[in-house]
């Protein structure tokens, strides 16, 4: 495959790496901020599954953003924005990162205690599990994420904050909004244009952040308990059709097109990607090949893990 293959294929890839993003997802963010809203007023954010952090280019800049305004109207606190992936993610100014898993406990706690006295005004996640290829086990594990990361901002998400995540539109996404509709007056369900027609990802824009009087925020998922659940009792508040709103309007590229490599008459030049992958998982494998090339052998015995380790550093 060509250099340029992928740049020919994917505009939003290709306009990433013109525009200084690590990944394309930076255009969804953009996108569903242009329709819903979402970084108004906000200096302190949580981007749950960050990696390799395009979300997180796009918090700090719209941070910084929202602190200078606020700074020609008086005093303001400086923003602060933590991100959380289970891969390790390369620095970005501005940005606290933690590795870790958000579905484990002690994960979640160590986000919470990053806001120690304080509350985020928005919490993100982008989370994708490794797709398996076993469609409902897929859906299943994306909403466990969905889940973690809504217990994680119950913990943490001032009264009034706002939430977004990624979501599979499968057959049982209303338990899902079900969920979300406790604990948010206005829940979305938006699909913005560089996300491909042809995944089922879209994403929920949950506003105006109020609890229940009652509820206490606790570590537990409601799908990994013990108790029987009879989602089939679920009335009233908890079973809910969201509006589906499409953002990004008909002027944007669409992210299922082919675009010749000039499109916007702009002169094509080719870029490579902001943010190589810093430790990805195919790294032994690709060195492994190159050392067989250089030594010119077919045997795979003939190298130990100690050449490989001596190579990676
Ligand atoms: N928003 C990111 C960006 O703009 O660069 C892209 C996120 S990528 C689509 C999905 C991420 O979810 C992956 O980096 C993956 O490691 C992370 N992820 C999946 N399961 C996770 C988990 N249980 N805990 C933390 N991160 C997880």
């Amino acid at each position: 495959m060509g250099k340029t293959s992928k740049d020919k294929r994917d505009i939003y890839y290709r306009k990433a790496k013109e525009e200084g993003w690590r990944a394309r997802s930076a255009f969804k963010l953009l996108q569903i901020d242009s329709e819903c809203h979402i970084f108004e007023g906000v200096s302190k954010a949580v981007d749950l599954c960050a990696a390799p952090g395009s979300w997180s280019q796009v918090l700090a800049r719209k941070l910084n953003e929202n602190y200078k305004q606020a700074l020609e109207k008086g005093p303001a606190s400086p923003p602060k924005i933590v991100a959380v992936d289970l891969q390790a993610m390369a620095p970005l100014e501005g940005v606290i990162q933690l590795q870790g898993d958000i579905t484990n406990i002690s994960t979640a706690k160590q986000i919470i205690e990053h806001f120690d006295n304080t509350q985020a005004d928005l919490v993100v996640c982008d989370g994708a599990p490794d797709v398996t290829g076993l469609h409902d086990m897929d859906i299943f594990i994306q909403s466990q994420l969905l889940l973690a990361a809504l217990n994680i901002a119950t913990h943490i998400l001032k009264k009034g904050g706002t939430f977004v995540a990624k979501i599979f539109r499968a057959k049982d996404v209303t338990f899902l909004y079900a969920q979300l509709r406790i604990f948010f007056p206005y829940v979305y369900c938006t699909k913005p244009s560089s996300s491909r027609n042809s995944s089922i990802e879209a994403f929920v824009v949950c506003k105006y952040y109020s609890p229940p009087e009652d509820y206490e925020p606790n570590m537990l998922n409601p799908w990994l308990t013990d108790e029987p659940c009879n989602f089939k009792q679920l009335t009233g508040v908890n079973r809910v059709i969201v509006p589906f709103v499409v953002c990004g309007d008909l002027t944007q590229p669409d992210s299922d097109t082919n675009y010749p490599l000039n499109f916007e008459e702009k002169e094509y030049e080719y870029h490579e990607p902001v943010q190589a992958p810093i430790a990805p998982p195919y790294e032994e494998a690709i060195l492994r090949s190159k050392r067989r090339a250089d030594k010119n052998v077919s045997d795979q015995s003939d190298f130990n893990d100690t050449d490989i380790e001596a190579a990676i550093e």
